[in-house]
C-alpha cells in the first residue's frame, strides 16, 4: 500500500484500495474522496470509506461481483470487499435543485474537478487516489489547516440549492471546533428562511450530531445568533434559553446525549408537556422522547415537593414517591444532571434551596434503598386481594395496589405476603369504617 491511512482500519483501507485498483487497472480514474480524506487530514476517526470515480455505474458493476445499485439515477453502486461496504459513485454535477433541497437531475461527467465542485464545503471537496495524491481544487487544506468552514463556490447559491447544507455547516463549525468564513456566514443568514423547506428527520440527525460532539455549545450559539432555529418546520425560539443552564451541556460526556438534550430543553424552560411535544414534531423516538421527559418529571416533582414538604423523612418519601411516578432511569438521570449544572439556578428561597440540597445528597442513597418498584414485584397479586377482601374488581384495586406499592417502597411495610395481606386488610377496614 503506497498510502498510509493512521485513522482508518487497516483492513478497510486495504479493501478500498484494492477497488480503486481494480478501476484504474480498467482504465479508469478513482478516488476516495469526502469525509474521509478530510478526517484522515484532521486526524479523526475515519468510519466509512467513500469513492469516486470516472467509470459509469453500469462500469462499475460490471467490474465487481458482489454489488448493490444503490441509487444508480444518482450514480452510485455499493461494492462490498472483504466485509466491507463502499459507496463508489460516477463523478457528477448537479442541477436543477427542487424545494432547496434536493437535484431533480444529475450529469455524470469526466473531470474529477466538476464532481468536488458540486460537494458543499471546501475541506468535503477533496480527492485522494491510490498514489496519495490529493486534488484540492477549492484550497480545502489551507482551510483545514486555518480550521475554517467555508462554502465551494457562492455561499448564497449553495445554499439555495441545498438548505441543508446550512445545518451541516454548523454541525462541522461545531465539531471540529472551526469558525466559518465570512462569506459563508453571511450566505448562511441571508438564506436560513430556506430551511422550512427541510424535513425536521435530517434537522434533528444534524443536531443530533452537533449534540454529541465535543463543542455542542459553540453550535448552539451559531444557531442563536443565526436564529436559524426559527425557521426549520418545528420552530424553536432563541430567546428563551437560559445561558448559563447551557454551560453544564458540556460537562456531561457526548455518551450522555440525551441528557445533554434533557438539559437544553431545562436551559428553554420546557415543562414535560411542552418537551413531548417538541421531541414529538422533531421525529425523536418514542423512547428518546420518554428518556428526556421523564428527568422534566422528575424536576417538576422535586421542585413542588421541595416547597412542601420541610422533615428529611418526608423530603425523602417524596423522593421515592417520584421516583416510582417517573422511573429510576429518570431519577438517576436527573441526579447526574444536578451535578452539572450551576448551583441555585431556580431561584428558590434560602430555606428551599437548603431542602433540594438535601435532597441531592441524599437521593442516591433513598433510591437505593427501594426494595420495589413496580406493582408486579409485589409479593401478593391483585388476584390475591380480590379473594381476600371479598370484593368485586373495580378501580379500588388499582388503587390498593399502588398504596402497597408505595408503603413498600418507603419502607412502612415489608415485601413479604403476611405483611400486605395485613395492609391490605387494614384499608378494607378503613374503608367499611
Ligand atoms: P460525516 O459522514 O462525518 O457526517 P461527511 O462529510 O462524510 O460527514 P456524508 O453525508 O457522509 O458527510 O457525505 C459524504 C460527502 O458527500 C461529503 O463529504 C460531501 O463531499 C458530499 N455531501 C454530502 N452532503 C452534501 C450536501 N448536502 N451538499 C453537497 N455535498 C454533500
Ligand atoms: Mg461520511
Amino acid at each position: 500500500m503506497v498510502v498510509q491511512w493512521t485513522q482508518a482500519d487497516a483492513e478497510m483501507a486495504k479493501q478500498s484500495e484494492r477497488v480503486l485498483t481494480q478501476l484504474n487497472t480498467h482504465g479508469f480514474e478513482a478516488y476516495w474522496v469526502g469525509g474521509c480524506v478530510r478526517d484522515e487530514l484532521l486526524g479523526r476517526a475515519v468510519d466509512d470509506m467513500d469513492i469516486t470515480t470516472s467509470a459509469s455505474p453500469e462500469q462499475v458493476m460490471a467490474l465487481f461481483e458482489d454489488c448493490i445499485p444503490t441509487g444508480l439515477q444518482h450514480g452510485t453502486v455499493t461494492v462490498r470487499a472483504g466485509g466491507y461496504y463502499f459507496e463508489v459513485t460516477t463523478f457528477r454535477t448537479e442541477s436543477d435543485y427542487r424545494d432547496n433541497r434536493r437535484p431533480a437531475a444529475v450529469q455524470f461527467v469526466q473531470d474529477i474537478k466538476e464532481d468536488l465542485q458540486r460537494r458543499d464545503f471546501t475541506m468535503n471537496a477533496l480527492a485522494m487516489d491510490v498514489n496519495g495524491t490529493l486534488v484540492d481544487p477549492f484550497g480545502g487544506q489551507t482551510d483545514i489547516k486555518q480550521e475554517l468552514v467555508r462554502c465551494v463556490g457562492l455561499a448564497v447559491e449553495r445554499f439555495g440549492e441545498d438548505a441543508l447544507r446550512m445545518l451541516r455547516c454548523v454541525r462541522f463549525a461545531s465539531v471540529f471546533n472551526f469558525r466559518i468564513a465570512y462569506n459563508t456566514w453571511k450566505g448562511f443568514v441571508h438564506q436560513r428562511e430556506l430551511l422550512q423547506h427541510i424535513a425536521m428527520e435530517r434537522v434533528r440527525t444534524e443536531m443530533v450530531k452537533m449534540m454529541a460532539g465535543p463543542h455542542p455549545l459553540k453550535g448552539l450559539e451559531l444557531l442563536f445568533r443565526s436564529r436559524a432555529l426559527e425557521y426549520v418546520k418545528a420552530p424553536v425560539d432563541s430567546s428563551r434559553f437560559n445561558k448559563d443552564l447551557l454551560a453544564g451541556l458540556e460537562h456531561l460526556s457526548g455518551d450522555h446525549v440525551l441528557l445533554r438534550w434533557t438539559c437544553l430543553l431545562l436551559a428553554g424552560g420546557y415543562n414535560r408537556e411542552e418537551a413531548d411535544k417538541l421531541l414529538r414534531n422533531w421525529t425523536f423516538s418514542n423512547e428518546q422522547r420518554s428518556r428526556i421527559t421523564g428527568v422534566l418529571q422528575v424536576e417538576q416533582l422535586v421542585t413542588a415537593f421541595v416547597e412542601q414538604d420541610e422533615e428529611d423523612n418526608k423530603l425523602r418519601e417524596s423522593w421515592i414517591e417520584s421516583e416510582l411516578a417517573c422511573g429510576a432511569q429518570a431519577a438517576d438521570d436527573w441526579l447526574m444532571l444536578q451535578e452539572e449544572l450551576p448551583k441555585r439556578w431556580r431561584d428558590l428561597s434560602e430555606q428551599v434551596e437548603a431542602r433540594l440540597a438535601k435532597v441531592q445528597a441524599f437521593a442516591a442513597g433513598w433510591s437505593r434503598s427501594i426494595p420495589v418498584h413496580e406493582i408486579k414485584e409485589l409479593e401478593i397479586t391483585g388476584e390475591q386481594v380480590l379473594q381476600l377482601v371479598d370484593r368485586k374488581g373495580g378501580p379500588w384495586l388499582g388503587q390498593l395496589m399502588k398504596h402497597l406499592l408505595r408503603e413498600t417502597a418507603v419502607g412502612n411495610i415489608t415485601n413479604q405476603h403476611e405483611a400486605l395481606r395485613a395492609e391490605v386488610r387494614r384499608v378494607a377496614a378503613d374503608d367499611q369504617a
